[in-house]
């Protein structure tokens, strides 16, 4: 034995003889640190391509119990389905990975989440939703550095931190660009009708959409937003609701909203109805035929409502899919 090793022996056989010998009383006080309950700032940076990607998130969004949520699906197989793969069956949580895209020429942030604009309506979901703003500010990006905020549709957790409580603009030096369809719909008060939420999805709408209203930019369906980002017309969640598609230096993500708000359940019963679906049969058709074409095109997915931070894959799976998480790189 070399004379270090038996030093380090020794050492670490004192080490244990001593801690044997401290009071009951001592060891306790070295565990007792206070839980601290706080969460770190959520960002996550990648190269993608030519261009730099940050995800920003807005915070949790609970569900609460799920078999609302999904109002013509079995309660028993919405339970079995979040059993089996390790989720609690009582309580569904979504995710809001918003996404900041350098291109080197723009700064384009693709949906907002809830924000603070609508008072108490903003915290409809519980505390821990808006977020965006200081997650933004803790990765590094300045709101008024964003040069086009885009929309996949007008609903509360994606355009209403457009603007704060009093109407002032959160992207001062921004475009918005949305669908005419989702413009019309969600600023149009005779659609004040059907469930409780419209009224309030409505004139968080308008506020939010109203104070951009001379820098607005219609996106259609095949049309380029930017260089290399193309909008896929995706109906059904809402009537303009649209995905994207970024392109830079030969590789493809699809950004793609509310396509799919669950991972497990609606990936393996891409067919089932979600309660804040404005068409919930158009939806699921639309649903199914995004998720054929991403599963073909093996094409990188950014969901919004995913597991943080929301990157990965559709894997086809028998008649149905299954979610591929890519792994996250924190080490550079
Ligand atoms: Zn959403």
């Amino acid at each position: 034995m070399t004379i270090q090793r038996r030093v380090l022996l020794q050492a670490g056989a004192g080490l244990l003889t001593g801690a044997a010998l401290l009071p009951y009383g001592l060891h306790q006080a070295r565990a007792a640190a206070p839980f601290r309950n706080d969460v770190p700032p959520a960002w996550y940076r990648f190269r993608f391509g030519e261009y730099e990607a940050t995800i920003i998130s807005d915070g949790r969004l609970p569900l609460g119990k799920p078999e609302p949520a999904f109002p013509a699906s079995p309660p028993i197989e919405i339970v079995s389905l979040l059993r089996d793969n390790f989720l609690p069956p009582d309580a569904a949580t979504l995710e809001q990975n918003a996404l900041v895209l350098n291109t080197g020429r723009q700064l384009i942030l693709f949906d907002t989440g809830m924000g603070e604009s609508m008072g108490a309506d903003s915290r409809m979901f519980g505390p821990t939703t808006g977020r965006l703003l200081a997650n933004m500010r803790a990765s590094g990006i300045q709101p008024e550095q964003i040069d086009l905020v885009v929309l996949s549709h007008a609903h509360s957790d994606h355009c209403w931190a457009l603007v704060d409580a009093n109407g002032k603009k959160n992207f001062p030096n921004a475009q918005v660009a949305v669908s005419e369809a989702d413009l019309r719909y969600w600023t149009d008060d005779g659609n004040k009708r059907g469930p409780a939420f419209m009224t309030t999805f409505i004139d968080g709408a308008k506020k939010n959409l109203s104070a951009y209203r001379d820098r607005m930019v219609m996106v259609r369906d095949g049309g380029e937003v930017a260089p290399g980002i193309t909008a896929i017309s995706a109906p059904g969640h809402t009537v303009g609701h649209t995905c994207y598609s970024i392109t830079s230096a030969g590789q493809t993500m699809v950004y793609t909203g509310d396509l799919a708000h669950h991972h497990v359940l609606l990936l393996q019963r891409p067919l089932w109805e979600f309660s804040f679906d404005t068409d919930p049969k158009q939806s699921a058709q639309t649903r199914s035929r995004m998720l054929d074409r991403l599963a073909n095109d093996k094409h990188l997915v950014l969901s919004y409502h995913f597991p943080w931070p929301g990157l990965g894959h559709v894997v086809r799976s028998g008649s149905a899919y299954e979610w591929a998480a890519e792994p996250m790189d924190l080490t550079g």
